[in-house]
């Protein structure tokens, strides 16, 4: 983001002055329930927006890797925007959030996302079934040292699977828990570089 993306989410912002601005992966904007505010909203900023409510893929988590961070391996910051334009916002049976980092650091926690790709030299390892919050869970490694392509057929097939086989509320995890990590693999047809 830009000083004047910020000076336009400030302007927008004013539009709500009892509402609250919410700083993190997301910035969100207060509790907008008009549907015409919410429009009137976006048109203001003249952003990508995104509305949180309802079960969908959230805008991908990224590191600051190869943006104020040289620590990364991989081109991982151009990665997260692909995915992000690929799959925010898909529809899926509860939330899924995916996380890119940039090296083992891990700084956007891609260990406790449903899906985690973390930069190495060799490529990216794929991580699967992690969550944070009340009920945390650590990622099951699936994959390593794949490149930006297979791992984005990767996620592509993660998504099929899920939209398929998940229960409305139903996070990925606990789906690869129900079924088992072996028949995940088989079911999603992801391709692994090696079996873990
Ligand atoms: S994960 Fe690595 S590349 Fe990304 S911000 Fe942290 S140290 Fe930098």
């Amino acid at each position: 983001m830009t000083s004047a993306d910020l000076r336009k989410i400030a302007d927008a912002c004013d539009m709500f002055p009892d509402s609250k601005l919410k700083l993190s992966g997301e910035i969100t904007i207060g509790n907008i329930i008009d549907p015409k505010e919410n429009e009137a909203c976006r048109e203001k900023l003249g952003l990508p927006t995104f509305s949180i409510a309802g079960f969908s893929i959230r805008p991908v988590k990224v590191c600051a890797g190869g943006y104020t961070c040289n620590n990364n391996l991989q081109d991982s910051f151009s990665f997260a925007l692909k995915l992000d334009k690929r799959f925010a916002g898909v529809e899926v049976p509860f939330k899924l959030i995916i996380s890119v980092s940039g090296c083992g650091r891990c700084c956007s926690e891609p260990q406790v996302k449903d899906i985690g790709l973390v930069a190495s030299r060799g490529g990216y390892a794929l991580y699967v079934g992690g969550a944070a919050g009340g009920k945390p869970k650590i990622a099951v490694k699936v994959a390593e040292n794949i490149n930006e392509v297979r791992a984005l057929q990767a996620v592509d097939k993660i998504v099929q699977f899920y939209q398929k086989n998940g229960k409305s509320m139903e996070r990925l995890g606990a789906l690869i828990e129900k079924v088992g990590i072996e028949k995940f693999r088989q079911d999603s047809g992801i391709e692994t570089s090696r079996s873990f």
